[in-house]
């Protein structure tokens, strides 16, 4: 075809990108765009806070890309706009034959491209999209009788059965990138300040946008990947990739990684097989979504929407705050606010706490998540909160109920973590210091922390919790699903 536009989306990186390169090979001109989605922003600034440290990743990585599509002789076309419409019009203005994407399969991207596509066949003019984000999508991995996988081991094993190299090889760019056109009106990129938001810590934490930031942050990752699996669970250690917002927005390309990591594996590194198996996991999570598209508002498993929540406003606050006098949980929180990752191990003791400690709808977490996230992804997301919640496909049974002081001696045992992001609790020892308020009062002084006023007394007790807990999932025992 003549020309053809390529509309980058969460895939803001040249290297190995499936859709441009499907672009370039069958079109003579190719033009590239991006939209800061005003259907999508809006509604962030409605909610109140116009930092979001997302969308300032996403402007950084937005500016790389053009600067590297300008160094050979193209450039971004850049709109700040609803994108179901712009991209329809921007396709007409430019005279394209068609709009080249990678699939996006959140149920908000799949309306809005939904309404792209037949836009653009109103106009004669085709939409083209192609399997990027992730390694094996939507129906690929299904069990023998052809129904899709909900329990995860069986999935990583057809997952992994069938993974060929072929899977995992690059798309090139450079054999086709002559056809890459610039601009007809070369505009200057928005600043982050037009678009309505205000810089974040975003830089101070080290995050570095775009490819640029993605791969000495891979690099530094294969120097320690052998390590993985010993490292992983311990918040205080430098264990996992930190990789998750390069994923997110494909600043990153999933082949490579997981072609390194199989490549590792296969060579007899423990740490890069488990390492691949969170990719599967990532995987899992996304066919889930495609398949049970429901389960962004409800519970997997139906029986679990009959459980009652308590909701209490003030519990939730206090969680939310980091304020529930459990220093492991409120160490995790402070990673969330202040940096907007927490590990995943925290994650995990987290929403535990919320569902079965507070007995507060997992939903709710799900949508503070959602948030605060850096690494936001609804997949992931969902999957994990209803992991926690035990409501999920492969979920934590009910009845297994994280104590959060035990987790917090097991994975930070000397209290470094906590130590890290709760400064007045440095004066206790590894013993005291995952449960404060057992420390005696004459001792809590001399550590130069009084619980009750330097630090908070434990909102809810665990052992009394876990009962309520117990009580409260009963239901899904009631009638068979
Ligand atoms: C309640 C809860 C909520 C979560 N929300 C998200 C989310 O919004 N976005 C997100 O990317 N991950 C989420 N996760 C999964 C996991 O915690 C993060 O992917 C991980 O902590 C990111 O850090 P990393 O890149 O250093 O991970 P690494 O340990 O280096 O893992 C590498 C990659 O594998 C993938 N991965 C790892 N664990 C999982 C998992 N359990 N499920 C799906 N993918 C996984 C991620 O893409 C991650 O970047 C959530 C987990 C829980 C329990």
């Amino acid at each position: 075809m003549d020309s053809a536009l390529i509309w980058f989306r969460r895939d803001l990186r040249l290297a190995d990108h499936a859709a441009l390169y499907h672009a370039l090979k069958n079109s003579r001109r190719v033009f590239c765009a991006f939209v800061f989605d005003r259907a999508i922003l809006d509604l962030l600034l409605a909610e109140g806070s116009n930092a979001d440290r997302r969308v300032e990743f996403i402007h950084g990585a937005v500016t790389e890309l053009d600067a590297a599509l300008r160094a050979r002789g193209s450039g971004l076309i850049v709109r700040h706009a609803p994108a179901a419409d712009t991209i329809p019009q921007l396709a007409a203005e430019l005279g394209v034959a068609a709009v080249f994407a990678n699939h996006d399969d959140d149920p908000y991207a799949l309306e809005r491209d939904a309404r792209v596509a037949a836009r653009l066949a109103a106009d004669g003019r085709h939409w083209q999209s192609f399997k990027d984000h992730v390694v094996f999508e939507r129906s690929e991995v299904l069990t023998a009788g052809g129904t899709p996988f909900s329990v995860f081991t069986p999935y990583k094993n057809a997952w992994l059965k069938k993974l060929t190299p072929f899977y995992l090889s690059a798309y090139p760019l450079e054999r086709y990138a002559a056809s890459l056109a610039a601009p007809p009106a070369p505009t200057p990129l928005p600043r982050l300040e037009e678009i309505g938001f205000a810089p974040t810590n975003l830089r101070t934490l080290g995050i570095v946008p775009g490819e640029v930031g993605g791969a000495p942050l891979f690099a530094d990752f294969l120097t320690r990947i052998d390590g993985y699996a010993q490292a992983r669970d311990y918040p205080a250690v430098k264990g996992p990739s930190y990789l998750s917002v390069h994923l997110r927005f494909g600043t990153v390309s999933i082949r490579a990684l997981a072609r390194a990591a199989w490549e590792r594996a296969q060579a007899g590194s423990a740490g890069a097989a488990t390492w691949l198996s969170e990719l599967v996991w990532r995987d899992f999570y996304h066919q889930i979504l495609h398949h049970h598209p429901q389960v962004a508002e409800r519970a997997f498993r139906p029986a679990y929407d009959r459980i009652v929540w308590d909701d209490d406003p003030a519990l939730f606050t206090a969680w939310c705050e980091g304020r529930t006098g459990y220093p492991l949980v409120d160490a995790a929180m402070a990673q969330l606010n202040q940096t907007g990752y927490m590990h995943n191990r925290l994650r995990m003791v987290v929403a535990s706490f919320l569902t079965k400690d507070l007995g507060i709808d997992w939903r709710r977490g799900e949508r503070y998540f959602a948030r605060a996230l850096i690494d936001f992804d609804l997949a992931a997301n969902n999957g994990g909160w209803q992991w926690a919640a035990s409501s999920g496909c492969d979920a934590q049974p009910y009845f297994r109920i994280f104590n959060p002081v035990a987790q917090s001696q097991k994975f930070d045992p000397e209290g470094k973590f906590i130590k890290r992001y709760l400064p007045q609790l440095a004066g206790f020892t590894a013993d005291e210091i995952h449960a404060p308020w057992e420390v005696p009062p004459l001792r809590q002084r001399a550590a130069g922390c009084v619980v009750g006023s330097d630090y908070p007394s434990p909102i809810i007790d665990h052992a009394q919790a876990r009962a309520r807990t117990l009580a409260r999932y009963a239901v899904v025992k009631e009638k068979p699903e």
